[in-house]
Protein backbone atom coordinates (compact mmCIF):
# COMPACT_ATOMS: atom_id res chain seq x y z
CA UNK A 1 0.00 0.00 0.00
CA UNK A 2 1.14 3.00 -1.25
CA UNK A 3 0.94 6.00 1.49
CA UNK A 4 -0.03 9.95 -0.31
CA UNK A 5 3.14 12.05 0.20
CA UNK A 6 2.23 13.34 3.57
CA UNK A 7 1.47 10.67 5.33
CA UNK A 8 4.99 9.05 3.93
CA UNK A 9 6.37 12.09 5.71
CA UNK A 10 4.70 11.38 9.12
CA UNK A 11 6.26 8.18 9.10
CA UNK A 12 9.22 8.86 8.59
CA UNK A 13 9.05 12.06 11.07
CA UNK A 14 8.16 9.34 13.87
CA UNK A 15 11.29 7.75 13.00
CA UNK A 16 13.42 10.97 13.54
CA UNK A 17 13.59 12.15 9.94
CA UNK A 18 14.03 15.61 9.13
CA UNK A 19 11.19 16.76 7.38
CA UNK A 20 9.67 20.32 6.53
CA UNK A 21 7.12 21.49 8.21
CA UNK A 22 4.17 21.05 6.06
CA UNK A 23 -0.02 21.55 6.06
CA UNK A 24 -2.08 19.39 4.34
CA UNK A 25 -5.42 21.60 2.78
CA UNK A 26 -8.02 21.14 0.04
CA UNK A 27 -9.07 24.52 -0.57
CA UNK A 28 -7.56 27.54 -1.69
CA UNK A 29 -8.88 29.07 1.53
CA UNK A 30 -6.75 26.86 4.06
CA UNK A 31 -3.99 27.84 1.95
CA UNK A 32 -3.80 31.16 3.57
CA UNK A 33 -3.71 29.64 7.04
CA UNK A 34 -1.51 26.87 6.28
CA UNK A 35 0.81 29.82 4.52
CA UNK A 36 0.45 31.37 8.04
CA UNK A 37 1.79 28.59 9.80
CA UNK A 38 4.98 27.19 7.58
CA UNK A 39 6.31 30.44 6.43
CA UNK A 40 7.37 32.39 2.62
CA UNK A 41 8.67 31.21 0.50
CA UNK A 42 7.10 28.02 0.66
CA UNK A 43 6.18 25.29 -1.76
CA UNK A 44 2.79 23.63 -2.74
CA UNK A 45 2.41 20.45 -3.54
CA UNK A 46 -0.03 18.26 -5.40
CA UNK A 47 -1.08 14.82 -3.59
CA UNK A 48 -1.36 12.40 -5.96
CA UNK A 49 0.06 8.76 -6.41
CA UNK A 50 2.25 9.78 -9.06
CA UNK A 51 5.88 10.46 -9.56
CA UNK A 52 7.25 13.16 -12.12
CA UNK A 53 4.76 15.89 -10.24
CA UNK A 54 7.94 18.01 -10.23
CA UNK A 55 8.46 17.70 -14.12
CA UNK A 56 4.65 18.38 -15.11
CA UNK A 57 3.89 21.24 -12.48
CA UNK A 58 3.02 19.61 -9.49
CA UNK A 59 5.56 21.53 -7.42
CA UNK A 60 5.61 24.76 -7.80
CA UNK A 61 7.56 27.63 -5.03
CA UNK A 62 5.48 30.48 -3.93
CA UNK A 63 6.92 33.69 -2.37
CA UNK A 64 3.81 35.13 -1.33
CA UNK A 65 0.21 34.48 0.17
CA UNK A 66 -1.52 35.88 -2.54
CA UNK A 67 1.30 33.49 -4.83
CA UNK A 68 -0.08 30.67 -2.95
CA UNK A 69 -3.37 31.15 -3.21
CA UNK A 70 -3.49 31.55 -6.75
CA UNK A 71 -0.94 28.29 -6.99
CA UNK A 72 -3.77 26.27 -5.20
CA UNK A 73 -6.52 27.57 -7.01
CA UNK A 74 -4.77 26.61 -10.32
CA UNK A 75 -3.97 22.88 -8.93
CA UNK A 76 -7.15 21.95 -6.83
CA UNK A 77 -9.02 20.18 -9.89
CA UNK A 78 -6.74 19.65 -11.85
CA UNK A 79 -5.23 16.29 -13.12
CA UNK A 80 -1.56 14.44 -12.29
CA UNK A 81 -1.15 11.31 -14.27
CA UNK A 82 -4.61 10.56 -14.43
CA UNK A 83 -5.65 11.39 -10.49
CA UNK A 84 -7.57 14.51 -9.72
CA UNK A 85 -6.10 17.11 -7.39
CA UNK A 86 -7.62 17.39 -4.57
CA UNK A 87 -5.33 18.02 -2.00
CA UNK A 88 -2.37 19.63 -1.35
CA UNK A 89 1.02 19.70 0.74
CA UNK A 90 1.64 22.96 1.51
CA UNK A 91 5.78 23.19 3.15
CA UNK A 92 8.24 25.53 4.21
CA UNK A 93 10.45 26.09 1.39
CA UNK A 94 13.99 24.97 2.20
CA UNK A 95 17.06 26.44 0.32
CA UNK A 96 19.65 23.86 -0.84
CA UNK A 97 22.54 23.12 -2.41
CA UNK A 98 22.69 19.58 -3.08
CA UNK A 99 19.59 16.82 -3.88
CA UNK A 100 20.26 12.88 -3.22
CA UNK A 101 18.47 9.33 -3.87
CA UNK A 102 18.15 7.72 -0.92
CA UNK A 103 15.59 4.56 -0.30
CA UNK A 104 15.98 1.23 1.42
CA UNK A 105 13.89 -1.55 -0.03
CA UNK A 106 13.33 -5.25 -0.51
CA UNK A 107 15.80 -6.79 -2.89
CA UNK A 108 13.88 -10.44 -3.79
CA UNK A 109 17.39 -11.84 -5.82
CA UNK A 110 19.37 -11.49 -2.54
CA UNK A 111 16.39 -12.29 0.12
CA UNK A 112 17.59 -9.13 2.28
CA UNK A 113 16.61 -5.40 2.69
CA UNK A 114 19.20 -3.16 1.08
CA UNK A 115 20.10 0.31 1.00
CA UNK A 116 20.38 2.38 -2.42
CA UNK A 117 21.74 5.40 -2.53
CA UNK A 118 22.84 8.04 -5.43
CA UNK A 119 24.22 11.47 -5.67
CA UNK A 120 22.09 13.00 -8.05
CA UNK A 121 18.62 12.50 -6.64
CA UNK A 122 15.56 14.55 -8.12
CA UNK A 123 14.74 12.55 -10.98
CA UNK A 124 12.94 9.46 -11.07
CA UNK A 125 15.28 6.34 -9.87
CA UNK A 126 15.13 4.48 -13.31
CA UNK A 127 16.00 7.51 -15.24
CA UNK A 128 18.76 7.89 -13.02
CA UNK A 129 20.26 4.55 -14.08
CA UNK A 130 19.56 5.03 -17.70
CA UNK A 131 21.45 7.94 -18.06
CA UNK A 132 24.28 7.29 -15.75
CA UNK A 133 24.36 3.00 -15.42
CA UNK A 134 25.77 2.21 -11.94
CA UNK A 135 25.04 5.19 -10.10
CA UNK A 136 22.45 3.92 -8.15
CA UNK A 137 25.03 2.36 -5.47
CA UNK A 138 23.88 -0.95 -3.30
CA UNK A 139 24.50 -2.07 0.32
CA UNK A 140 22.60 -5.03 1.40
CA UNK A 141 22.00 -5.14 5.16
CA UNK A 142 20.18 -7.21 7.69
CA UNK A 143 16.36 -7.39 8.47
CA UNK A 144 16.92 -7.98 12.00
CA UNK A 145 19.67 -5.80 13.19
CA UNK A 146 20.61 -2.02 12.47
CA UNK A 147 23.36 -1.16 9.86
CA UNK A 148 26.91 -0.16 11.00
CA UNK A 149 26.85 4.08 10.44
CA UNK A 150 31.27 3.00 8.83
CA UNK A 151 29.79 0.36 6.03
CA UNK A 152 26.73 2.95 5.29
CA UNK A 153 28.99 5.88 4.88
CA UNK A 154 31.30 3.98 2.66
CA UNK A 155 27.91 3.27 0.54
CA UNK A 156 27.51 7.00 0.60
CA UNK A 157 30.98 7.98 -0.61
CA UNK A 158 30.96 5.20 -2.96
CA UNK A 159 27.90 6.75 -4.96
CA UNK A 160 29.92 10.12 -5.17
CA UNK A 161 28.89 12.16 -1.90
CA UNK A 162 31.78 13.94 -1.16
CA UNK A 163 29.99 16.76 1.61
CA UNK A 164 27.72 15.93 4.53
CA UNK A 165 28.56 12.53 4.46
CA UNK A 166 27.67 11.12 7.79
CA UNK A 167 24.06 12.99 7.76
CA UNK A 168 23.60 11.31 4.94
CA UNK A 169 24.33 8.13 6.55
CA UNK A 170 22.67 8.89 9.18
CA UNK A 171 19.19 9.23 7.18
CA UNK A 172 19.72 6.00 5.72
CA UNK A 173 20.49 4.61 8.88
CA UNK A 174 17.20 6.07 9.84
CA UNK A 175 15.16 5.23 6.82
CA UNK A 176 16.33 1.35 7.49
CA UNK A 177 14.74 1.74 11.22
CA UNK A 178 11.47 3.00 9.62
CA UNK A 179 11.44 -0.23 6.83
CA UNK A 180 11.95 -2.69 9.97
CA UNK A 181 10.08 -0.59 12.58
CA UNK A 182 6.95 -0.39 10.30
CA UNK A 183 7.12 -3.23 8.42
CA UNK A 184 7.60 -1.52 5.14
CA UNK A 185 7.75 -2.40 1.07
CA UNK A 186 9.88 0.37 0.11
CA UNK A 187 11.01 3.73 2.13
CA UNK A 188 12.10 5.89 -0.69
CA UNK A 189 13.30 9.75 -0.23
CA UNK A 190 13.85 11.77 -3.64
CA UNK A 191 15.52 14.12 -2.89
CA UNK A 192 17.03 14.64 0.21
CA UNK A 193 18.36 18.12 0.16
CA UNK A 194 21.52 19.21 1.85
CA UNK A 195 21.16 22.90 2.61
CA UNK A 196 23.91 25.50 3.09
CA UNK A 197 24.50 24.48 6.78
CA UNK A 198 24.81 21.30 6.01
CA UNK A 199 21.33 19.77 7.11
CA UNK A 200 19.26 17.35 5.63
CA UNK A 201 15.60 17.74 4.45
CA UNK A 202 13.48 14.97 3.38
CA UNK A 203 12.09 17.04 0.59
CA UNK A 204 9.89 14.08 -1.00
CA UNK A 205 9.12 10.69 0.04
CA UNK A 206 7.55 7.82 -1.17
CA UNK A 207 6.56 4.53 1.67
CA UNK A 208 4.66 1.48 0.62
CA UNK A 209 3.75 -0.76 3.62
CA UNK A 210 3.50 -4.52 3.43
CA UNK A 211 -0.70 -4.63 3.84
CA UNK A 212 -0.36 -8.10 5.40
CA UNK A 213 1.93 -6.89 8.41
CA UNK A 214 -1.03 -4.23 9.05
CA UNK A 215 -2.62 -6.27 11.62
CA UNK A 216 1.35 -6.38 13.80
CA UNK A 217 0.72 -2.03 13.97
CA UNK A 218 -1.99 -1.03 15.74
CA UNK A 219 -0.53 2.48 15.35
CA UNK A 220 -0.44 2.41 11.67
CA UNK A 221 -4.08 1.85 11.46
CA UNK A 222 -4.82 5.55 11.51
CA UNK A 223 -2.59 6.57 9.34
CA UNK A 224 -4.05 3.73 6.94
CA UNK A 225 -7.82 5.16 7.35
CA UNK A 226 -6.51 8.47 6.50
CA UNK A 227 -5.40 6.66 3.00
CA UNK A 228 -8.05 7.75 -0.08
CA UNK A 229 -8.87 4.43 -1.73
CA UNK A 230 -6.80 4.30 -4.73
CA UNK A 231 -9.06 6.33 -7.53
CA UNK A 232 -10.37 4.33 -10.27
CA UNK A 233 -11.83 5.59 -13.74
CA UNK A 234 -14.16 3.64 -16.73
CA UNK A 235 -14.42 0.45 -16.72
CA UNK A 236 -11.99 0.05 -13.53
CA UNK A 237 -14.35 1.69 -11.90
CA UNK A 238 -17.62 0.61 -13.46
CA UNK A 239 -16.26 -2.93 -12.51
CA UNK A 240 -15.69 -1.79 -8.64
CA UNK A 241 -18.99 -0.58 -8.64
CA UNK A 242 -20.29 -4.43 -8.72
CA UNK A 243 -18.13 -5.90 -6.72
CA UNK A 244 -14.89 -6.74 -8.90
CA UNK A 245 -11.53 -5.65 -9.47
CA UNK A 246 -11.09 -5.13 -12.96
CA UNK A 247 -7.67 -4.08 -14.12
CA UNK A 248 -7.37 -2.59 -17.58
CA UNK A 249 -3.73 -2.51 -19.10
CA UNK A 250 -3.69 -1.49 -22.79
CA UNK A 251 -3.04 -4.68 -24.28
CA UNK A 252 -4.63 -7.32 -26.56
CA UNK A 253 -5.51 -10.25 -24.13
CA UNK A 254 -8.94 -10.59 -21.83
CA UNK A 255 -7.47 -12.45 -18.71
CA UNK A 256 -10.51 -14.28 -16.25
CA UNK A 257 -8.93 -16.28 -13.41
CA UNK A 258 -10.00 -17.18 -9.58
CA UNK A 259 -8.07 -15.47 -7.46
CA UNK A 260 -5.82 -12.62 -6.60
CA UNK A 261 -2.64 -15.30 -6.55
CA UNK A 262 -3.76 -16.96 -9.58
CA UNK A 263 -5.05 -13.87 -11.38
CA UNK A 264 -1.01 -12.51 -10.81
CA UNK A 265 0.95 -15.56 -11.73
CA UNK A 266 -1.71 -15.70 -15.40
CA UNK A 267 -0.80 -12.09 -15.91
CA UNK A 268 2.96 -12.80 -15.68
CA UNK A 269 3.34 -15.61 -17.32
CA UNK A 270 1.29 -13.99 -19.97
CA UNK A 271 4.39 -11.62 -20.05
CA UNK A 272 7.02 -14.10 -20.09
CA UNK A 273 5.24 -15.97 -23.65
CA UNK A 274 5.48 -12.28 -24.58
CA UNK A 275 1.66 -11.60 -24.66
CA UNK A 276 -0.03 -8.40 -23.38
CA UNK A 277 -3.32 -7.68 -21.40
CA UNK A 278 -6.45 -5.89 -22.04
CA UNK A 279 -8.18 -6.11 -18.89
CA UNK A 280 -8.14 -8.59 -15.88
CA UNK A 281 -11.35 -9.46 -14.18
CA UNK A 282 -10.86 -11.95 -11.07
CA UNK A 283 -13.69 -14.52 -9.98
CA UNK A 284 -12.45 -15.55 -6.93
CA UNK A 285 -14.12 -15.86 -3.19
CA UNK A 286 -17.71 -14.43 -3.55
CA UNK A 287 -17.57 -13.95 -6.90
CA UNK A 288 -16.83 -17.35 -8.08
CA UNK A 289 -20.69 -17.54 -8.74
CA UNK A 290 -20.75 -14.31 -11.27
CA UNK A 291 -18.65 -15.09 -14.12
CA UNK A 292 -21.77 -13.87 -16.46
CA UNK A 293 -21.27 -10.36 -14.88
CA UNK A 294 -17.69 -10.92 -15.48
CA UNK A 295 -17.22 -11.39 -19.04
CA UNK A 296 -19.57 -8.47 -20.02
CA UNK A 297 -17.44 -6.21 -17.71
CA UNK A 298 -14.74 -7.54 -20.03
CA UNK A 299 -15.99 -7.59 -23.12
CA UNK A 300 -16.91 -3.50 -22.35
CA UNK A 301 -12.65 -2.95 -23.09
CA UNK A 302 -12.93 -3.01 -26.83
CA UNK A 303 -8.91 -3.91 -26.91
CA UNK A 304 -9.88 -7.18 -26.09
CA UNK A 305 -8.92 -9.92 -29.28
CA UNK A 306 -8.87 -13.27 -26.94
CA UNK A 307 -9.84 -14.74 -24.24
CA UNK A 308 -8.09 -16.31 -21.39
CA UNK A 309 -9.79 -17.83 -18.96
CA UNK A 310 -7.29 -19.78 -16.04
CA UNK A 311 -9.50 -21.54 -13.17
CA UNK A 312 -8.07 -23.50 -10.10
CA UNK A 313 -10.94 -24.64 -8.23
CA UNK A 314 -10.11 -25.06 -4.24
CA UNK A 315 -13.49 -24.59 -1.87
CA UNK A 316 -15.46 -22.80 -4.92
CA UNK A 317 -15.76 -25.28 -8.03
CA UNK A 318 -15.00 -24.75 -11.35
CA UNK A 319 -17.86 -25.78 -12.99
CA UNK A 320 -19.81 -23.37 -11.29
CA UNK A 321 -17.17 -20.12 -12.39
CA UNK A 322 -17.17 -21.83 -16.38
CA UNK A 323 -21.53 -21.97 -15.89
CA UNK A 324 -21.41 -18.56 -15.45
CA UNK A 325 -18.95 -17.86 -17.88
CA UNK A 326 -20.67 -19.62 -20.75
CA UNK A 327 -23.82 -17.50 -20.01
CA UNK A 328 -21.47 -13.85 -20.37
CA UNK A 329 -20.14 -15.57 -23.73
CA UNK A 330 -24.11 -16.35 -25.23
CA UNK A 331 -24.39 -14.75 -28.13
CA UNK A 332 -20.11 -13.19 -28.03
CA UNK A 333 -18.27 -16.99 -28.86
CA UNK A 334 -18.36 -16.67 -32.33
CA UNK A 335 -15.95 -13.69 -32.99
CA UNK A 336 -14.12 -14.20 -30.04
CA UNK A 337 -11.00 -16.66 -30.32
CA UNK A 338 -10.90 -18.38 -26.62
CA UNK A 339 -8.49 -20.23 -24.44
CA UNK A 340 -9.26 -22.19 -21.10
CA UNK A 341 -6.88 -23.74 -18.01
CA UNK A 342 -9.39 -25.59 -15.77
CA UNK A 343 -7.88 -27.39 -12.72
CA UNK A 344 -9.11 -28.44 -9.30
CA UNK A 345 -12.28 -28.71 -8.18
CA UNK A 346 -14.77 -29.29 -10.71
CA UNK A 347 -12.47 -29.82 -13.47
CA UNK A 348 -13.75 -32.47 -15.27
CA UNK A 349 -17.43 -31.09 -15.22
CA UNK A 350 -16.10 -27.81 -16.56
CA UNK A 351 -13.57 -29.28 -19.14
CA UNK A 352 -16.99 -31.10 -20.07
CA UNK A 353 -19.34 -27.87 -20.29
CA UNK A 354 -16.76 -25.57 -21.87
CA UNK A 355 -16.03 -28.48 -24.75
CA UNK A 356 -20.03 -29.16 -25.06
CA UNK A 357 -21.47 -25.89 -24.71
CA UNK A 358 -17.79 -24.08 -27.31
CA UNK A 359 -16.62 -26.78 -29.22
CA UNK A 360 -13.43 -25.93 -27.45
CA UNK A 361 -10.76 -28.35 -25.87
CA UNK A 362 -9.33 -26.73 -22.41
CA UNK A 363 -5.37 -26.53 -22.59
CA UNK A 364 -4.22 -29.24 -20.36
CA UNK A 365 -1.75 -26.78 -18.57
CA UNK A 366 -2.00 -22.92 -18.11
CA UNK A 367 0.75 -22.50 -19.75
CA UNK A 368 -0.74 -23.78 -23.18
CA UNK A 369 -3.95 -22.50 -22.93
CA UNK A 370 -1.56 -18.76 -22.36
CA UNK A 371 0.64 -19.50 -25.53
CA UNK A 372 -3.16 -20.23 -27.58
CA UNK A 373 -4.62 -16.87 -26.45
CA UNK A 374 -1.05 -15.03 -27.27
CA UNK A 375 -1.41 -16.97 -30.55
CA UNK A 376 -4.99 -15.99 -31.10
CA UNK A 377 -4.68 -11.97 -30.46
CA UNK A 378 -1.66 -12.21 -32.49
CA UNK A 379 -3.73 -13.54 -35.32
CA UNK A 380 -6.67 -11.24 -34.58
CA UNK A 381 -5.26 -7.75 -34.71
P1 LIG B 1 8.14 14.38 -7.73
O1 LIG B 1 8.60 15.11 -8.96
O2 LIG B 1 6.73 13.87 -7.88
O3 LIG B 1 9.09 13.31 -7.31
O4 LIG B 1 8.07 15.47 -6.55
P2 LIG B 1 9.17 15.97 -5.51
O5 LIG B 1 8.53 16.09 -4.20
O6 LIG B 1 10.41 15.16 -5.59
O7 LIG B 1 9.49 17.44 -6.00
C1 LIG B 1 10.13 17.69 -7.25
C2 LIG B 1 11.26 18.70 -7.07
O8 LIG B 1 10.78 19.89 -6.46
C3 LIG B 1 12.36 18.23 -6.12
O9 LIG B 1 13.30 17.40 -6.78
C4 LIG B 1 12.95 19.52 -5.66
O10 LIG B 1 13.94 19.94 -6.57
C5 LIG B 1 11.79 20.48 -5.69
N1 LIG B 1 11.33 20.71 -4.31
C6 LIG B 1 10.47 19.99 -3.56
N2 LIG B 1 10.36 20.51 -2.33
C7 LIG B 1 11.14 21.62 -2.30
C8 LIG B 1 11.48 22.60 -1.31
O11 LIG B 1 11.02 22.59 -0.18
N3 LIG B 1 12.33 23.59 -1.68
C9 LIG B 1 12.85 23.67 -2.93
N4 LIG B 1 13.67 24.67 -3.25
N5 LIG B 1 12.60 22.75 -3.87
C10 LIG B 1 11.76 21.75 -3.56
MN1 LIG C 1 10.53 13.04 -5.85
Amino acid sequence: MLLPEHLGKRLLAGSGLPVPPGQLVGSPAAVRSAVDVVGVPAVVKVQVPAGGRGKAGGVRLVQTEADAVRVADELLGSVFGGHVVTELLVERAIAHEAEHYLAVTDDPMRRTPVLLCAARGGVDVEDLERAEPGSVRSLAVSARSAPDVGSVIGLVRDAGITEGEDAVAETLVAMWRCYRDNDAELVEVNPLAVDDRGAVWALDAKCVLDEAALGRHEDLGRLVEECPPPAREGLEARAAARGFLLVSLGGSIGVVANGAGLTMATLDTVHHFGGTVASCIEIGGDNYTKGADAIGLLLEDGGVKSLLVNLCGAFARTDVMVAGILDGLAGRADQLPMAFAIAGTGSAEARTLVHERLGVTPAPTMDLAIQQAIAAAGAGS
